[in-house]
């Protein structure tokens, strides 16, 4: 068993926490038709597997939804793919689960950016593949600019691949405006060249035709989606991810500058950002809906220990750090989990979004484990214990601190239909089926 820490061999071993909140345990009585909570699905491991749907799932959302077609529960999507738009994935989501499901309902790991309106309108170098430029104007920045443009315009920054280097001396580089920060969106196809390209524009404060300054620090500011070490593909073992990426883009700048590489933020699971930002589209949805009770769980429902069900414990963990100081300014990002504390100073204080994140309702997020993804439950303990792997290969990000108690789920259930069931017993929910708005 690989990456196995004592605390998930205590919930192989008994289960998961599953005692339920005190406020789960108080209600009863008289079912609620409306509902005071809200649903984060993970997608791969969850909804699907690859392209496969998972039967599971179809049957979870017809128990969603009502016979118009309206979802009767606030439900995002949270994953932490960022290789395409959000109606694109809306649209797969709808056909896999025969729901209508709208692009408010999904959040990618890029989904965030939207908040730092203070990027929209400077010049910002993107790194990733897809439509990347599609991607960076939806979330509202007016001036990308490519690594494949950053390339053309200064052709003999890129040599690790004799075939490319240019054949002639270039003319003199057309100038570029200055780059004003990096934004990682996914991996890319050619690591060498954006590696090369990205070192160049944090050593130089975006002039990437100038010499290298290694004092300026820190540097430009760098922004990450989807930290993910490694993903389940068909093959038997764990595929690279854009985590590993940025592992190498670290460990390279420290080794040229001795300084360590800095994130303005990190967003996807299992930052608390990306959780901020999901209680706010749960918000919104059910206010559209008109529903008068405030949203007060979040259930987050994913398959992975390291990325779902770390990031909605560390979340409840700041929910719960909010509600014990109440009357004072709570900080996004709680201590424990993150060293990248100043994203939240940057979003509330220069994004307007100080009233939005602090209009949130919700009092706990729990975390509920399906086993129909990455999480086996069947796989066995080892009886050595010297050969359990703890913090050494922890594969979470270098900011996020391993801890024990944010990987255990506050549920582990068969699959996302047992998950729904148990959440609305749990919330003693009864939805009128006839209603129509
Ligand atoms: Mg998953």
């Amino acid at each position: 068993m690989r990456a196995l820490c004592p605390a998930l061999r205590r919930i192989l071993c008994r289960g998961a926490r599953g005692c339920g909140t005190a406020a789960e345990q108080e209600r009863g009585g008289t079912p609620s038709a409306e509902p005071s909570f809200g649903l984060l699905f993970d997608i791969d491991g969850v909804l699907v597997r690859g392209k496969t749907p998972i039967p599971a799932a179809r049957k979870a959302f017809q128990k969603l939804v009502n016979p118009q077609g309206h979802f009767l529960v606030p439900v995002v999507f949270v994953t932490n793919a960022g290789n395409c738009l959000r109606q694109s994935k809306a649209d797969q989501l709808s056909h896999i689960l025969g729901v209508p499901v709208s692009q408010d309902q999904v959040m990618m790991s890029h989904s965030p950016l939207r908040m730092f309106k203070r990027y929209h309108d400077k010049c910002v170098l993107v790194s990733g593949q897809g439509p990347l430029l599609d991607i960076a104007k939806y979330l509202g920045f007016s001036k990308p600019v490519t690594i494949d443009l950053l390339r053309e315009t200064f052709p003999m920054l890129d040599m690790v691949d004799h075939n490319r280097r240019p054949k002639i001396l270039p003319s003199p580089a057309v100038e570029l405006p200055k780059i004003d920060a990096v934004i990682l969106f996914g991996e890319p196809i050619r690591w060498e060249t954006n590696l090369q390209l990205i070192i160049d524009v944090l050593l130089t404060s975006g002039r990437p035709g100038d010499p290298h300054q290694q004092f300026i620090y820190p540097h430009i500011p760098l922004l990450a989606c989807n930290m993910d070490l490694m993903w389940m593909a068909e093959a038997q073992s764990p595929r690279f991810g854009h985590g590993t990426f940025m592992v190498c883009l670290e460990n390279i700048y420290k080794k040229i500058t001795g300084k360590d590489l800095k994130y303005e933020a990190l967003m996807g699971k299992p930052s608390e950002l990306t959780y901020h930002y999901a209680e706010y589209l749960v918000r919104s949805l059910a206010t559209k809906r008109q529903w008068k009770k405030p949203v007060q769980t979040l259930y987050a429902i994913g398959d992975n220990l390291m990325t779902d069900i770390y990031g909605a414990n560390l979340y409840n963990r700041y929910l719960e750090e909010k509600n014990s100081r109440k009357g004072t300014q709570a900080r996004i990002q709680a201590a424990a989990g993150t060293r990248a504390s100043t994203v939240s100073q940057d979003v509330e204080s220069s994004n307007g979004w100080e009233s939005e994140l602090s209009s949130s309702t919700a009092t706990s997020c729990r975390s509920v484990l399906v086993c129909t993804g990455i999480y086996n439950p069947h796989t066995e303990v080892p009886c050595d214990t010297s050969e359990c792997i703890t913090e050494t290969v922890f594969h979470g990000h270098r900011d996020f601190r391993f801890d024990p108690g944010l990987v255990e789920p506050d549920h582990i259930v068969q699959d996302v239909d047992a998950a729904v069931e148990l959440i609305f017993q749990l919330e003693n929910f009864a939805p009128k089926l006839n209603r129509t708005s």
